[in-house]
């Protein structure tokens, strides 16, 4: 499903972690989950060979030239890209918006009033929900509505791959497998 290139022990504790543009749906679900990843459609491959943070790929190429810590993601399915950085990350499967990061932008999210919001959600929201998160970076707001509703069923999907997947030690790659 993947490997390190490394056969380090999990959980591997960054501050950021940097996906390469291949990877945008994953950069969205790990900030969501308050990882701090780095992320630019345009990154080249120049800039991501010599990063130092662990880097997170689907580039084989990439992955094999590279000699600082990288994964690379070998499965194409989304949600086993987030079961496996939970993982790889000990990032726990669970919403937490104090936690949570910008999806868009990576920024911190602050707790605000309604009053702070009053013109920036569409009024019918502001009459169903009382809690409301400002982006200190791009000035999105965000609210646990509906749409939570879709994020906590992927996560509890994520929640049952997870306990299906292992490692095992080969040539110093850690593998990443099903049991
Ligand atoms: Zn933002």
């Amino acid at each position: 499903m993947a490997r390190l290139n490394k056969c380090v022990s999990l959980p591997i504790v960054e501050d950021e972690v940097v996906l390469d543009s291949m990877l945008g749906w994953l950069v969205r679900w790990l900030r969501i989950l308050g990882v701090r990843a780095i992320y630019d459609s345009n990154f080249k491959d120049e800039e991501l060979l010599n990063i130092d943070h662990l880097l997170i790929t689907r580039d084989r190429e990439l992955f094999r030239k590279r000699t600082r810590l990288s994964m690379l993601l070998e499965t194409s399915r989304h949600l086993e890209w987030l079961s496996i950085s939970s993982l790889v990350l000990g990032v726990p499967l669970v919403l937490d918006m104090g936690r949570s990061l910008c999806p868009i932008c990576g920024s911190s999210l602050i707790k605000v009033s309604k009053d702070a919001v009053a013109d920036k959600v569409p009024k019918g929201v502001l009459s169903r929900y009382n809690d409301f998160w400002l982006c200190t970076g791009c000035g999105q707001v965000y609210w646990v509505g509906s749409h939570h509703m879709r994020i906590k069923k992927e996560l509890e999907l994520a929640r049952i791959l997870l306990s299906s997947i292992s490692t095992s030690c080969v040539n110093n790659n850690l593998l990443i497998i099903r049991k």
